[in-house]
């Protein structure tokens, strides 16, 4: 076996870089260094990350009362990409006369591209500020309404920030019959 000789661009190596410690050392250095200078990191999941109104977490649907104020149009099913949505609709005596029976959203689908929200006539669904959830197995992703009713209180923060960002053309550009629109949460409000 022949002897590998070195090659003619091989960096060349001080003795003191051949020791290795003075770059152990100075390696060290650095981290003690930053040991004592502020984190930039937080400690997740003791402490949570404080969240804008713009922030898109779980989808979520809002309800007024324990009532959900979607009325199972089928449009947010429609434009979901991933196709995360699956509803059925029922009759009701209440003045919506449809809402959604069973409404479902698989989160191992959703992509948390926020297009059901956007398309919802009734702000009835809205991206909530909810990250931090898990599952452990495919059934358990599936999230049904008794996992996705949210109180319209507590999502007040983004509800206002929809208000402000859609719609500003909003009856200013034609005329429009308040009673062709009374599903509309616009005159819950
Ligand atoms: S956020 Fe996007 S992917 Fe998720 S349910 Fe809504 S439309 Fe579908
Ligand atoms: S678009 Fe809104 S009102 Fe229509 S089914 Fe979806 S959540 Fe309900």
């Amino acid at each position: 076996m022949g002897i590998i000789s070195a090659r003619k661009d091989e960096r060349k190596l001080s003795f003191s870089q051949k020791l290795y410690f003075p770059e152990i050392f100075k390696g060290m250095w650095f981290t003690f260094r930053h040991m004592f200078r502020k984190t930039v990191t937080l400690e997740y999941p003791e402490k949570k990350v404080i969240l804008g109104a713009e922030f898109r977490g779980r989808p979520v649907l809002v309800a007024e009362s324990g009532k959900e104020r979607c009325v199972a149009c089928g449009l947010c099913a429609r434009s979901c990409p991933p196709l995360a949505i699956s509803m059925q609709a029922a009759e009701t005596e209440d003045v919506k006369e449809r809402y959604p029976a069973v409404f479902e959203i698989d989160m191992l689908r959703c992509i948390y591209c926020g297009y059901c929200e956007e398309v919802c006539p009734e702000e009835a669904i809205v991206m909530s500020k909810e990250y931090d959830f898990n599952f452990r197995d495919r059934k358990d992703a599936i999230h049904g309404k008794d996992r996705l009713l949210v109180e319209s209180s507590a999502l007040k923060e983004r509800l206002d920030f929809l208000r402000k960002m859609k719609n500003k053309n909003f009856g200013k550009v034609f005329n429009f019959l308040t009673g062709n629109n009374r599903h509309s949460v616009r005159d819950r409000v």
